[in-house]
């Protein structure tokens, strides 16, 4: 019989396991603590458990663990990228971005992608599978273990995958990441990036989780935005916006709006008046990013000029608007980018 992947169960299915095992419903805290705080890979090492019940705990569950296949550090900004094998020998990407005021871990959630963005590293691969809530979890624990001397204070579900495509597992990823007994991250320090699927959306709007959201929405016209982001075909711009204004009211939260400028195709300064009119009286904000060449695409970030007119356009009509820096261009730190060159 295959041993239970323990990390993969969430905090009551623990509590029921160790009950079935004569423990206490108290010693799931301590084994949360274990794996996640300290990231034990081994049963025995949870000392403050007795004898028995770590025997009974090791003949009937697992400890998984990611191994590195290869990483890449930025000699600019410290920014690092990991390329993980799981057990299945699948690869996925982890990101650690390191900032004066933070530390952000940006997690895969599938391996491979059905969504098929243009700018998106991972596209051309497809889709293989799910990650496991143990998977995502494994991530950080790695990216922990390995950078001691800096506190992990955010996480962002924007690596290879769409998150809300694996909706339960990110949830209890989340649900691990957030408990205090677990990494003990708060909510709003989390943030989930969705390409725009609105079933998830309306779902996620009822969970009553303080987490941040985001939509890549990287153009206010729906044929262009149709090419960047292939799901609008089936959730256009306009039930799109829709579905955000009743989040923004239902969890009176703001969204976030991913903007990635491409060159001749969504960066022209009436794209930011359109932009501009599309969100006009949303409680929202945008991050807007110079596209960061891939080796699959033949497109190509705008101008400095170009991208000050863009930005300038927009604070000129009041949005809300950020221009960020790309982390890591150094390396490849594109979504997907680091397994590509490897594929
Ligand atoms: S940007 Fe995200 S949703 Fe789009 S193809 Fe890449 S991983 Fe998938």
């Amino acid at each position: 019989m295959d041993k239970i992947d323990i990390k993969s169960l969430s905090k009551r299915e623990l509590e029921g396991l160790l009950a079935g095992l004569g423990g206490e419903r108290y010693r799931s805290g301590q084994v949360c603590r274990w794996l996640y705080g300290r990231g034990a890979r081994s049963f025995d090492e949870m000392t403050d458990l007795n004898a028995r019940l770590r025997e009974k705990l090791k003949a009937k569950c697992r400890i998984t663990h990611v191994s590195l296949l290869d990483s890449k550090r930025s000699h600019a900004d410290g920014t690092t990228k990991y390329l993980f094998k799981l057990e299945d020998s699948s690869s996925i990407e982890t990101v650690f971005i390191p900032e004066k005021s933070r530390n952000t871990i940006c997690l895969s959630s599938q391996v491979g992608c059905k969504f098929g963005c243009l700018f998106c590293a991972s596209a051309p691969f497809g889709f293989v599978r799910n990650l496991k809530v143990s998977e995502m979890l494994d991530e950080v624990l790695f990216v922990k273990a390995h950078n001691p001397g800096s506190r992990i204070s955010n996480i962002v579900f924007m690596g290879i995958g769409e998150p809300f495509d694996n909706y339960d597992n990110v949830m209890n990823a989340i649900r691990a990441l957030n408990d205090k007994d677990g990494f003990d991250i708060g909510a709003r320090k989390i943030t989930v990036s969705t390409c725009g699927i609105i079933p998830a959306m309306e779902r996620f709007a009822k969970e009553g989780l303080q987490v941040e959201l985001s939509v890549s929405l990287h153009s206010a016209d729906n044929a262009t935005r149709s090419k960047i982001v292939p799901v609008n075909k089936k959730y256009p711009l306009s039930d799109l916006l829709e579905a955000c204004r009743e989040y923004v009211e239902a969890t009176n939260r703001i969204i976030t709006f991913e903007y990635v400028l491409i060159d001749g195709v969504n960066a022209s300064e009436e794209d930011a008046h359109k932009l501009a009119k599309l969100l006009k009286g949303m409680k929202c904000k945008v991050n807007v990013i110079a596209y960061n060449q891939i080796k699959a695409g033949d497109y190509s970030a705008p101008s400095v000029e170009k991208t000050a007119l863009f930005m300038r356009a927009l604070k000129g009509r009041r949005i809300k608007a950020m221009l960020r820096k790309s982390r890591g261009e150094d390396i490849d730190a594109g979504c997907g980018q680091l397994r590509i060159s490897k594929l």
